[in-house]
C-alpha cells in the first residue's frame, strides 16, 4: 500500500513524487513510456530556470535520479484503470497497485499530421511551441501549420523573431479568432496559406522542405528553416475518465489547487484545463498536487 501513486513520470509526476517523498510519504511513479515525459523530445531548451542550456534528456535524467535519491519507487508500465474505493486501485497492464491516493500527471501529446518521417523531425525541424523553440529561428523561414488560435498565436509570436512566417491550413478560412486574424493580416511577414494540405516532408537530418498540395490539387514546394505544428492537443486521460471529471476536449477539470471532483484523487500538468503548457508550469503542479495529496493521507489518520 503506497500513500500517493503518481501516473506518469513527466515534469509534473516527477515533481510530485519529489515533494511527496520530501513529506516521508511512500511514492510509486508509473511510467508507460519514457521518464521524462514531452520533454524529452527536445534536443535543446532553454527556459527551466538555473540550466542556461540542456537537452529534454539530460532534464530528464536529473530529475529521475533526483527522485530515486529521495526513495521513491518507480515503474514501466501503462495504467489502464483506476478504481476508486476506500483505497484507490490502480490496474496497470502488467500488474495492480494499492494507494491511499492518486495523482493523475499523465500529459498530452500534440497531434501530428501523419506524415512519413514526421516523428524523425520532431526536434530537427519540426517543433510544437514557440515560446519553446522560437528563439531556433531567429531571422529564418517557417511554416505554422493550422489555422485555429493556437496556429495564429504561435505565427504572431513567431513574426517577431522570424524573417517569414507562413501560415498554412488545410479548411479555406481561418479558424482562429477574428481578433488574431485582424492582427496576422497587419504583419508583412506573415502570408496565410489557406486550403492547403502539407503532403510531404523533405530532408536529410534536418526539415528543409514541405511540399503543398491545394484543393485544386495544385503542389509547390516551400523552403523552410523549421515547421511548427499546431493542430491540436490530445490529453491522455482516458484511462482515468470513469473517476475524474473531463471537459470536453478531455482535459481534467481542476484549478490551479489540482483538486478534482474525486475524493483522494489529484491532477498535475499538461493533462488539466489550463492555458499554459511548460515544463515550469508542469511542475509547478506537480508541487502543489502534492502538498495537497499529502494532506489527504494525512487527514485518513
Ligand atoms: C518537442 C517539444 C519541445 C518542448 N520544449 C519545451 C521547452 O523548451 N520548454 C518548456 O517549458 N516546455 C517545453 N515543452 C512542453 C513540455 O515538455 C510540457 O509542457 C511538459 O512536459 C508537461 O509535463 P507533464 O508532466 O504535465 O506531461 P508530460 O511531459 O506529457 O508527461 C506525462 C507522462 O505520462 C505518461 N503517461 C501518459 N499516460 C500514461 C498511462 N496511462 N500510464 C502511465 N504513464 C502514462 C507519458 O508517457 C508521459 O511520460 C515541449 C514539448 C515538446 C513536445
Amino acid at each position: 500500500m503506497y500513500d500517493i501513486i503518481v501516473v506518469g513520470g513527466g515534469p509534473a509526476g516527477l515533481t510530485a513524487a519529489l515533494y511527496a517523498r520530501r513529506a516521508n510519504k511512500t511514492v510509486l511513479v508509473i511510467e508507460k513510456e519514457t521518464f521524462g515525459g514531452q520533454i524529452t523530445h527536445s534536443p535543446c531548451v532553454e527556459n527551466i530556470p538555473g540550466f542556461v542550456k540542456l537537452s529534454g534528456n539530460e532534464f530528464a535524467e536529473k530529475m529521475v535520479e533526483q527522485v530515486m535519491e529521495q526513495g521513491a519507487d518507480v515503474e514501466i508500465d501503462e495504467v489502464m484503470e483506476i478504481i476508486d474505493g476506500e483505497t484507490k486501485t490502480v490496474v496497470c497492464e502488467g500488474a495492480k497497485f494499492e494507494g491511499k491516493s492518486v495523482i493523475i500527471a499523465t500529459g498530452a501529446k500534440h497531434r501530428l499530421l501523419g506524415l512519413e518521417r514526421e516523428t524523425d523531425f520532431i526536434g530537427n525541424g519540426i517543433s510544437f511551441c514557440a515560446v519553446c523553440d522560437g528563439a531556433f529561428y531567429e531571422g529564418k523561414t517557417v511554416a505554422v501549420i493550422g489555422g485555429g488560435n493556437s496556429a495564429l498565436q504561435e505565427a504572431l509570436m513567431l513574426s517577431d523573431l522570424c524573417k517569414k512566417v507562413y501560415v498554412v491550413q488545410n479548411l479555406d478560412i481561418l479558424t482562429g479568432e477574428k481578433k488574431l486574424q485582424e492582427l496576422i493580416s497587419k504583419r508583412e511577414n506573415i502570408e496565410v496559406i489557406t486550403g492547403t494540405l502539407v503532403k510531404e516532408l523533405k530532408g536529410e537530418v534536418d526539415l528543409s522542405s514541405i511540399l503543398l498540395e491545394n484543393n485544386k490539387g495544385e503542389k509547390t514546394e516551400l523552403v523552410i528553416d523549421g515547421m511548427f505544428v499546431a493542430i491540436g492537443l490530445i490529453p491522455q486521460n482516458d484511462f482515468a475518465k470513469n473517476v475524474i471529471p473531463l471537459n470536453s476536449y478531455g482535459y481534467a477539470l481542476a484549478d490551479e489547487s489540482c483538486v478534482v471532483d474525486a475524493k483522494g484523487i489529484f491532477v498535475a500538468g499538461d493533462c488539466r484545463q489550463k492555458q499554459i503548457r511548460q515544463v515550469v508550469t508542469a511542475c509547478a503542479d506537480g508541487a502543489t498536487a502534492s502538498l495537497k495529496a499529502c494532506d489527504y493521507v494525512d487527514s485518513l489518520k
